[in-house]
């Protein structure tokens, strides 16, 4: 036991300052692409290349859905003159238009937050870095976020996948168990639009074909701390990010 106390005492902290303090480890987050202004020829290649059409061609240059970027690192680039900028950072949940409207909600829960994860045809990553937010390192706890085995003492509805037939009732009833005022974050890419999964016969397009979805974590899986970006998020202690990249300038 005082071997125990004697080598906490000697490691420190460990536990991420985010969100008093940018983290700035290194691995705390695969990056993503930003399409930038300019060099045509090169992001019509990038455009095609993408295996998902997550780099569409926008007004000035293109724009990357990140509904849609599955991370495959195919558009990655290896030159400072290419088609895409990778940026750092993890603060990537955002708002759909279409819950914006109901957002002041988040001023019910200041405090202690109760979250109901449910797998809903997720690959295994999705999950695998939800239980890191309960590590150490990440403690969602310091937060106020837990997690509750029962929908009946959940605010917020954590879902990950692409809502496969076998879950969408399941999915719907335990939207359904939540007592009001409720909240649905929907994480990964499956989640938000399908991803590679669907819409097909097995799957639906995402989690807002089943319920409304407030909150949306891009990533293909979204690490750990922009899940917790994303629950922030939804008790509005961390502003939205936008959904898509806005074309940046050519010069590196
Ligand atoms: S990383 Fe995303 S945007 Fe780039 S090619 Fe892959 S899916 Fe498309
Ligand atoms: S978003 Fe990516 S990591 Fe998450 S369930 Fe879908 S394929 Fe797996």
């Amino acid at each position: 036991m005082t071997r125990w106390v004697w080598e906490g005492l000697k490691s420190g902290i460990r536990t991420t300052r985010y969100p008093a303090a940018t983290e700035r480890a290194a691995g705390v987050s695969p990056g993503r692409p930003r399409a930038r202004a300019g060099l045509e020829a090169r992001l019509r290649a990038a455009e095609t290349g993408c295996p998902t059409g997550a780099i569409a061609p926008a007004e000035e240059g293109s724009r990357v859905d990140y509904r849609r970027c599955i991370h495959c690192f195919r558009c990655l680039p290896e030159s400072p003159e290419a088609a895409v900028a990778w940026e750092e950072g993890y603060e990537w949940a955002g708002v759909p238009e279409e819950a914006e409207a109901a957002r002041e909600l988040g001023c019910l829960f200041r405090r202690s937050l109760n979250i109901r994860f449910v797998d809903a045809g997720a690959c295994g990553a999705c999950m695998g870095e939800v239980r890191q937010i309960d590590n150490p390192y990440y403690n969602m706890h310091r937060l106020g976020f837990f997690l509750t085995p029962t929908p009946r003492n959940a605010d917020v509805l954590l879902v990950a996948g692409p809502v496969t037939e076998a879950m969408r009732q399941a999915l719907r009833e335990t939207f359904e168990a939540m007592p009001p005022p409720k909240r649905v974050v929907a994480m990964g890419v499956c989640a938000l639009s399908g991803g590679v999964f669907g819409p097909s016969a097995a799957a639906a397009g995402g989690v807002a074909d089943v319920v409304p979805v407030d909150v949306t974590i891009p990533g293909c899986p979204p690490p750990p701390l922009a899940i917790l970006h994303g629950l922030l998020v939804a008790v509005q202690r961390k502003p939205p990010a936008p959904l898509a990249s806005v074309p940046e300038s050519s010069v590196p």
